[in-house]
């Protein structure tokens, strides 16, 4: 069959995309580069916000009109999926498959059941064993993902993902080891490590403070320039943690720390785990031995029980830590969750006033962190044509900001060194200089 991939959400649907894919050519199937091609399209979905499942809602009924030829198959599988099971038959008429967070390995099964004409093929399944050894194929050639655990044990009460994706599952250290080592030997330069919460990677291995062993194994690995990490929750950021990042010289200064209020009241009832104080003094640790990290964030507006004073802290709270830039959300219902039993407290258009106050501050804040890096020199991997201008290349500095070039990449290899002359609150730009990196 010739398929195409629809990948919605986070990192880890992009990795998943990738096994996906994996195993699909692996079988013998046929990739194409849009629906128009495919006679099976497989669609990874995201059910953290209503909004996404209303986007995934929307592009399922754009293939395969009611009415219209039974082509191409329809396949859904990620968090959606493994939320609503069998029925999204009933929701969608189009959908002939429904595959889950852990089934990718039988999705050629499913193939070879469609088009003998099986109907209703569910292969969602409980068993949630991380399957190692799958084929992955690569989306880029430099940089690539690696998914260091499955699920959360973490439970915010706003969130649907250890429903969706299970328990946490930690892969072993040895298995990732190689598997790093593995892409370094064929020219990656850049890995992510992913995790819904990396820093508690090990805790179900009965481990204490795996992240940071990890880290300093992955650092002596030659060839890999830059490592990231995503997620990290701030109740787990532990002291040794904190020490790999700074002594690990591959391990990027750059720290994803989602935050989702300052207001200790709702952080309780969001069931975090931690207070605004406790926060601050992660964030001053980490300051303190990483010089010059950039601080990233996710922040949820309109949370049950969030009042004006609560906003408010979180304003302050935002200004005072001074993120580099921030994911900001209005509070999502999901069906299933602890916050699904709170009674709503706050309307709609409160909600969407507060986001658009939070992102007024939070562009001019980004605006002032960006302007920063203006007349320094910083190494850039170069990544691809810039969205700006498409005869010019963009890449990515350690810290994780987007660098416009303003001048031709005339020079060979990734690593360049780049001086920066502007910036907006999303990216900087600046020229080549002299020292190659
Ligand atoms: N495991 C990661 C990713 C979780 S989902 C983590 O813990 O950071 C990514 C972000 O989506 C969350 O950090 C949160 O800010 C947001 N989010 C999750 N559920 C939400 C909901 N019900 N409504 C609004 N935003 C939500
Ligand atoms: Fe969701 Fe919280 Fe787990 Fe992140 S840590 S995936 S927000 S339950």
């Amino acid at each position: 069959m010739n398929y195409f991939i629809r990948t919605f959400g986070c990192q880890m649907n992009k990795a998943d995309s990738e096994i996906i894919d994996g195993v699909m050519q692996s079988a013998g199937h046929i990739p194409v580069i849009s629906e128009g091609e495919a006679d099976l399209v497989i669609i990874n979905t995201c059910g953290v916000r209503e909004h996404a499942v209303d986007r995934l809602y929307g592009y399922i009924r754009s293939l395969r009109p009611e009415a219209g030829p039974h082509r191409p198959f329809v396949a859904v599988g990620g968090c959606v999926a493994q939320l609503k099971k069998d029925s999204l038959f009933d929701d969608l008429c189009q959908v002939d498959c429904v595959f889950g967070t852990t089934s990718f390995d039988r999705l050629p099964e499913a193939a070879t059941l469609m088009s003998g004409g099986a109907q209703r093929v569910n292969l969602i399944s409980l068993d949630q064993a991380v399957k190692e050894g799958l084929p992955v194929r690569r989306a880029q050639i430099t940089k690539a993902w690696l998914p260091i655990s499955r699920g959360c044990d973490n439970y915010c009460a706003y969130c649907v993902v250890p429903y969706a994706r299970g328990s946490e599952r930690s892969r072993v250290l040895d298995v990732i080891v190689a598997e790093a080592e593995s892409l370094a030997g064929n020219g990656f330069f850049e890995i992510t490590l992913l995790g819904q919460n990396v820093n508690s990677y090990g805790n179900d291995l009965g481990e204490v403070d795996l992240f940071a062993v990890l880290l300093k194994r992955l650092d002596k690995i030659d060839g890999l320039r830059r490592i990231r990490f995503l997620t990290s929750h701030p109740k787990d950021l532990s002291a040794k943690t904190i020490e790999a990042i700074a002594t690990s010289s591959s391990v990027c200064e750059h720290l994803h720390l989602p935050l989702q209020s300052g207001s200790d009241k709702v952080l309780a009832s969001m069931k975090r785990g931690y207070d605004a104080e406790r926060y601050l003094e992660r964030v001053k640790s980490i300051r303190g031995a990483v010089a010059g990290i950039s601080l990233t964030t996710d922040l949820i507006v309109g949370f049950p029980g969030e009042n004006e004073n609560d906003f408010a802290a979180t304003m302050s709270l935002v200004d005072e830590i001074g993120f580099d830039s921030a994911f900001m959300f209005r509070y999502s219902k999901r069906a299933g969750t602890l916050a699904a039993r709170l009674e709503e407290t706050v309307p709609e258009e409160e909600k969407e006033q507060r986001l658009t106050r939070l992102i007024e501050l939070q562009s001019k804040i980004s605006l002032i962190k960006n302007r920063e890096y203006i007349g320094r020199e910083v190494e850039v991997f170069i990544e691809g044509p810039s969205r700006r201008n498409p005869a010019y290349m963009k890449g990515l500095t350690r810290t994780n900001k987007t660098v416009n070039l303003t001048s031709p990449h005339d020079r060979t290899g990734p690593f360049q060194t780049v001086r920066i002359d502007d910036a907006t609150s999303a990216s900087l730009a600046g020229v080549l200089c002299g020292k190659i990196g």
